[in-house]
């Protein structure tokens, strides 16, 4: 320790100590001085003594190697040596009053080193008072908080980069801790809370996910592993559009910096997940996907005409074959000898009949069937009318189409159901185009209650007499005479309903054109589509 700071300490700050009775001889009195001395200097803060002015008066070892001044480079100058003069002057102004005050001053400046070198210097100044109350000194403290604000602010720097780098990214990203809760988003994730209507876009995801994937989820998260490309579609607000997300998701494990766990190996979980807007690419794909549609369903519809023609050939032979038939049964009645040519040639007639019957009926083309799974009816009816799109346009139909938002799937044939409900949007706008009503309307709707799915097409047509209401699913019966229809499309609608275990009938109730309700029972493992009304 030098010599002047320790005749200092002695002068002065020996009448502030308090000894205890057991120390009252001198000795002890030297002893603890010389303790308190050594307290001070050896103690790993930089400290400082100045008179009232800043003139310093004292400092210890730490002061020496955090400033690299020796005592005698800055024993009798003044605390400003140490200013790098880019503190703002408010600070000192601040500084001074506060101490003048009476008050201890904490705050950080930048302070040279004496080899030129900056430093951020944590500092807290204390008046020290006399007997009399006024100051007589003040007291430094102070510690070279350089590297920690450095390292400081390097983590400030990342994040902020990190952010902006998360805010320019063309893909919407959440960060959720394992409550679910939000804990940093970008500005594309934020935008999807108004597109999407939903307060809380994520937790909308989330359940669509663990819904979609069940124990798959759990497992994944059990083990930190990730999930990519799960894609949703999202009926936008009023059925006005749909949107298509593709969605990636990461658990990364963080450790708890809270005080409570400073000696606990606590660790935290946190899913980062993306949502991709892919509606540009899946428009692209239903395009094709629409005109592979309209390939299909053409070689449907010839085949479809083939078989009506051939049935209505069939049909149209039997008539004259029960007729044959029943005089058979009158001539074998009343059986002579002159008739018995006669019941020969008949029999003959309706064997080479029969035969034709068999060979037209082996010829009645097969419709193709594709495989029963969970089918979405959203997503049919949503193909349907895009395959009408150019008829719909053509006759200026308004259409109002109004999906059930998280419409649960049925178990059916996609196939067979896009000829239902394009059988049933034909009609319809047949219906329309025929009416006298000029405004033309189709709407559908898909709602569900209870166990069963309903589908509503309603048209603003002329609609069908209440008389005929029971003959339309007849075969071969159409309310369009002059037109070519063979009057089997709503026969062969109700037979794909009924092989979906549903239900087809004309709303009563309605009073303005025709109205088709269909329903399905619920397929029970029915994954969601999502809409938003
Ligand atoms: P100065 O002219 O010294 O002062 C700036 C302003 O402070 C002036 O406008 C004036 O209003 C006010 N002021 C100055 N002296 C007094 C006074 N005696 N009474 C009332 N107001 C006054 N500064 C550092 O930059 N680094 C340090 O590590 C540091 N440690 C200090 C430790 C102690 C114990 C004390 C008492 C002061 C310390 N200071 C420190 C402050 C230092 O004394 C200077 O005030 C400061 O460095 C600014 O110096 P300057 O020459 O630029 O301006």
């Amino acid at each position: 320790m030098n010599k002047s700071a320790l005749q200092y300490l002695k002068n002065h700050t020996i009448r502030n100590l308090t000894l205890t009775d057991s120390l009252s001889d001198s000795d002890a009195e030297q002893e603890t001085l010389r303790l308190f001395v050594e307290t001070v200097e050896q103690a790993p803060i930089a400290i400082s003594i100045t008179d009232k002015k800043a003139k310093i008066l004292y400092v210890n070892e730490e002061f020496c190697r955090v400033t690299g001044y020796k005592p005698a480079d800055v024993l009798g100058e003044n605390e400003s040596l140490l200013s790098d003069k880019t503190t703002p002057r408010q600070m000192y102004h601040n500084l001074w009053r506060t101490i003048s005050s009476k008050k201890s001053w904490q705050g950080q400046l930048v302070n040279r080193h004496k080899s030129g070198q900056r430093y951020l210097a944590d500092l807290t100044i204390a008046p020290i008072v006399n007997a009399l109350g006024a100051i007589t000194h003040y007291i430094g403290m102070h510690r070279d908080i350089t590297a920690s604000h450095e390292a400081e602010k390097k983590v400030i720097n990342q994040k902020l980069l990190i952010e902006s780098v998360i805010n320019s990214s063309p893909i919407a990203m959440v960060v959720l801790d394992d409550n679910d809760r939000v804990i940093l988003d970008n500005q594309l994730y934020k935008a999807l809370v108004s597109d999407l209507d939903k307060s809380e876009p994520a937790h909308f995801f989330l359940r669509l996910l663990r819904d979609e994937m069940e124990e798959v989820w759990m497992d994944l998260q059990d083990h930190n592993q990730g999930f990519t490309n799960r894609e949703f579609r999202v009926e936008t607000k009023g059925g006005h559009g749909v949107r298509w997300f593709s969605c990636a998701g990461n658990w990364f494990i963080e450790n708890e910096i809270s005080a409570d766990a400073f000696f606990a190996d606590n660790q935290k979980k946190y899913l980062i997940l993306t949502l991709t807007d892919i509606t540009k690419q899946r428009q692209h794909i239903e395009a094709l996907h629409i005109q592979t549609l309209k390939t299909l369903m053409a070689e449907d519809e010839r085949v479809r005409s083939i078989r009506e023609t051939l049935l209505g050939a069939i049909h149209q032979i039997q008539m004259p074959m029960n007729q044959i038939s029943a005089a058979e049964q009158i001539l074998l009645h009343k059986r002579d000898e002159k008739n018995t040519h006669l019941i020969n040639i008949l029999q003959q007639i309706q064997k080479s009949g029969k035969n034709a019957v068999a060979k037209m009926q082996d010829c009645v083309p097969e419709i193709y069937h594709s495989a029963e799974m969970p089918v979405n009816l959203n997503q049919i009816l949503h193909e349907v009318l895009l395959l009408e799109a150019q008829s719909l346009l053509t006759h200026n139909i308004e259409v109002q189409w109004r999906p059930l938002a998280d419409l649960p799937n049925i178990l059916g044939s996609e196939n067979r159901l896009r000829i239902l409900f394009k059988q049933l949007i034909d009609n319809a706008i047949a219906a329309i185009i025929q009416a006298d009503n000029p405004d033309k309307q189709l709407s559908i709707c898909t709602q569900t209650e209870a166990d069963l799915l309903y589908v509503r097409i309603a048209d603003s047509g002329n609609g069908i007499p209440a008389d005929k209401h029971s003959k339309i699913f007849e075969p071969f019966y159409t309310t369009n005479k002059g037109s070519n229809t063979a009057g089997m499309g709503l026969v062969i609608a109700k037979e794909i309903v009924n092989q979906h275990h549903g239900l087809i009938d004309i709303d009563r109730e309605v009073e303005q054109g025709c109205c088709f309700q269909l329903s399905f029972p619920l397929h029970k493992n029915s994954r969601r589509e999502v809409s938003h009304d």
